[in-house]
């Protein structure tokens, strides 16, 4: 019992995030000028009426970017996964107690109208779960063709603590509105909302969003931000060029606190009543200045770091992450911050499909936050003993289904939704990869380690990279072919015996 309550209490701690200057002046803006021509924009205009309800309007400019000729374009509806009959839910009878304090809720997204080009289109819903907008163009948009697409939509929010929620006085609001499917191999990747890990996967675009809301709340969002205030409502006008998806938290107890880096603006949202605004701001800054000097610069102009009730350790958005409110320990707190800060490099600027290869942006978060750690000793959190955790308890979670079932999976290459549950997913995807990523460093040294973490930003960042980009960086870095020490890892072939 004493090993599994240790499991538990571990794998609780794991599960974070189902879920970053000195010199960035001069490139900064230039780099995000050069890579925001020719995307996709999406314009939303939005009001929250109350903190279930939000109405909007998005129009989408899509540009075809694949080499196929298209006639129709699927969107994801992640707020559908939330709707009372929506079959892949996105949370797990292990989570559910912490996603709905109050109770059971739902929550939903009505799609009220879609025009194509200006002409009133049909409201095609599709998908595993419903959970697809197939807008038909009803001609052919030709590779590097351009179309308008106009979607009203409404929104009901489940009373929760998931990245789509309102809880106590704050709104959530991850994968909120229809964003476009990416298309890989003749099809769009339609894949659902699944409970474990972070099942998205989109390409950089251009937004301005624009949000009223009533003024008893403090917005933090995606992108460099503009409020007025009139008659108790506030309309925040956000722009955000070359960004991965789009987020915001609303929260009518918080209090922000902010410092510039250069050209960022670094933000920390927590509330009124916190001893640690400064302490979380700090670190915040610390982890942009670290990440920006050993992996490259920070492209973007904020980010904000926002506390909120919250059902895993953490979330990362582009500009914006959020962490919980409930963590056990200040410590657990600045790992996980810096854990979604990481995730500005591993997601964010170098994007991957987070569902098919989640080690691939999880491990290199868990393992960037331990060197964050090693290299910035002031915060009493030791590098050897986050190494020295993850091997103990991977070895003991093996013992332990080993002795359970007669058999370990110890693959860190599966999809999401193939892991058994939100535990294997941990070990293999965050813990194993802290010691694949540690042994690397015995290999190679810590200055190749972190050329091929360099080679593989610069090389791919504003990209959707994979299993091969990242072993390519590697190669070219280290001078050496990896391959095989990566395969061994992912695969499950290389046995992790003991501590050495
Ligand atoms: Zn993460």
């Amino acid at each position: 019992m004493v090993k599994f309550k240790k499991i538990f209490i571990l794998l609780i701690c794991m599960i974070i995030c189902v879920s970053p200057a000195f010199m960035l002046v001069g490139c900064k803006k230039n780099d995000l000028k050069k890579v925001s021509k020719n995307l996709t924009s999406y314009a939303i205009s939005a009001e929250v009426l109350s903190e279930d309800k939000i109405t909007a309007k998005e129009t989408i400019e899509y540009v075809n970017q694949t080499e196929s000729e298209l006639n129709n374009l699927c969107l994801h509806l992640y707020p559908r996964a939330f709707r009372e009959d929506a079959i892949i839910k996105p949370y797990t009878a292990l989570t559910m107690a912490s996603c709905f304090p109050n109770g059971q809720s739902y929550g939903d997204m009505e799609i009220v109208s879609v025009k194509v080009n200006d002409k009133t289109s049909e409201k095609e819903i599709v998908g595993e779960d419903e959970d697809i907008l197939k807008v038909n163009f009803g001609t052919i948009l030709k590779p590097k063709g351009k179309i308008k697409i106009d979607i009203e939509f409404s929104l009901s929010l489940p009373n929760c603590t998931h990245r789509f929620g309102f809880y106590e006085g704050n709104i959530n609001l991850g994968n909120w509105y229809p964003i476009a499917c990416e298309y890989e191999n003749g099809k769009f990747d339609t894949t659902p909302y699944y409970s474990t890990g972070d099942p998205f996967f989109s390409s950089v675009a251009n937004y301005e969003v624009e949000l009223k809301y009533p003024s008893e709340y403090k917005l933090c969002a995606t992108g460099v931000m503009e409020s007025t205030t009139n008659s108790g409502k506030t309309t925040a006008k956000m722009q955000a060029k070359a960004v991965r998806d789009y987020a915001m938290c609303l929260s009518n107890d918080s209090v922000i606190v902010s410092k510039n880096i250069g050209e960022i603006t670094v933000n920390y949202m927590g509330y009124q009543s916190d001893s640690d605004l400064n302490e979380n701001l700090n670190i915040s800054v610390k982890a942009i200045e670290y990440f920006s000097k050993t992996f490259g610069k920070f492209p973007y102009s904020s980010l904000s770091v926002v506390k909120t009730p919250f059902i895993y350790g953490g979330m990362e958005y582009p500009n914006i992450v959020f962490v919980s409110d409930s963590l056990d320990s200040d410590d657990e707190m600045k790992k996980v911050i810096v854990h979604e800060i990481a995730h500005q490099w591993w997601y964010s600027i170098v994007g991957n499909n987070e569902a098919k290869e989640a080690w691939l942006d999880e491990s290199l978060a868990e393992y960037s936050t331990a060197l964050f750690f090693k290299n910035n000793t002031g915060f009493g959190i030791s590098y050897d003993e986050i190494v020295a955790s993850a091997l103990s308890s991977y070895l003991l979670y093996v013992d332990v289904i080993e002795a359970i079932r007669g058999e370990v999976n110890t693959k860190m290459n599966l999809a999401v939704n193939e892991y058994q549950n939100d535990y294997e997913y941990s070990y293999m995807v965050y813990v194993k990869g802290v010691i694949m990523f540690d042994e690397l460093r015995k290999t190679v040294g810590e200055n190749k380690l972190i050329n091929g973490l360099k080679k593989y930003y610069e090389t791919n960042k504003f990209k959707l990279a994979n299993k091969n980009s990242f072993y390519e960086a590697f190669k070219t870095a280290c001078h050496k072919d990896l391959n095989g020490f990566f395969d061994g890892y992912l695969n499950g072939t290389t046995i992790i015996a003991s501590i050495n």
